[in-house]
């Protein structure tokens, strides 16, 4: 039985290569991602068309973060890369190359557990730490957007405590604190699905976007109850809101940090993380 850390005193890579592929949420196209190690820190992205030209992940390359964090690289963009950022990051990953066949991350489940599963298939092994691992804060921040408030003080540990208030009365309101380990994230964060509204789907879906979705890769809430129940945590939702936080830091590194965060989006993240890059 495979087993996960307890702290993040190591840093891990793939000890085999990892193919996995699926329906992309956004374009609703078929697309396929292989994992393998690399021989630098970091996440590295080719493209299977053109595997010499290899990119490395930096926060500056963030474009879209509407609906989905995407990458800007070169004149292309690579989008819906947060839970896979997310499970890198949240399993003490780096040494990542990651070769794409398509323009999307393929969503899976609308979690992270099926990227963790993929580890644990082809084992891990340690490396050295990358420069920004764990990184230690000397300095609090707090941003926000209208009511929207993410706020970060130094800390021996990452602790992240989220608060999520929706009008509909299935999620309503609901908080989640958790001293992150590997082991933590496994077990608590990577399973929890995405999730969308019954209502705003058929919007997106007139507008072009979302044609990936479905009920097989995102939770899909009507009011006062789930279309396609039975959830995995009875607060899935601010569970996978922290899964989101911990792949829109991936890039700049998980800080030694207490994260306060109310009402949470990518795009006041990615304001956080951009504050940290080195
Ligand atoms: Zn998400």
């Amino acid at each position: 039985m495979f087993s996960w850390p307890n702290n993040y005193d190591s840093c891990f890579t793939i000890s085999g290569e990892i193919t996995r592929e699926g329906i992309g949420l956004h374009s609703g196209e078929k697309t396929k991602v292989r994992l393998k190690t690399f021989d630098q820190e970091g996440y590295f992205v080719s493209f299977s068309n053109k595997p010499d030209q290899i990119y490395k992940l930096d926060q500056s390359l963030i474009g879209s973060t509407m609906l989905c964090t995407a990458v800007k690289l070169g004149e292309r963009n690579l989008y819906t890369i947060e839970h896979l950022l997310s499970s890198l990051a949240g399993c003490g990953m780096s040494y990542i190359h990651i070769e794409v066949d398509g323009k999307e991350i393929p969503l899976l489940d609308g979690s992270a557990i099926q990227w963790v599963n993929a580890f644990e298939e082809v084992g891990i092994k340690r490396v050295p730490k990358p420069s920004n691992f764990m990184r230690e804060i000397n300095e609090s921040k707090v941003f926000n957007q209208d009511n929207s408030v993410i706020a970060l003080t130094p800390s021996k540990k990452l602790t992240i405590i989220s608060t999520i208030d929706f009008q509909y009365e299935a999620i309503g309101k609901q908080t989640f604190i958790i001293d992150l380990t590997p082991k933590c994230f496994v077990e608590m964060i990577a399973p929890a699905r995405t999730f969308g509204f019954k209502d705003q789907f058929q919007e997106l879906s007139e507008l072009g976007l979302i044609k990936g979705g479905s009920l097989e890769n995102a939770l899909v809430c009507d009011g006062d109850k789930w279309v396609n129940p039975p959830l995995r945590f009875a607060n899935e939702p601010v569970r996978h809101k922290i899964l989101d936080l911990i792949g829109d830091l991936a890039l700049v590194g998980l800080p030694k940090a207490q994260i306060i965060v109310y009402k949470g989006s990518h795009s006041l993240n990615a304001l956080l993380a951009s504050s940290l890059k080195i």
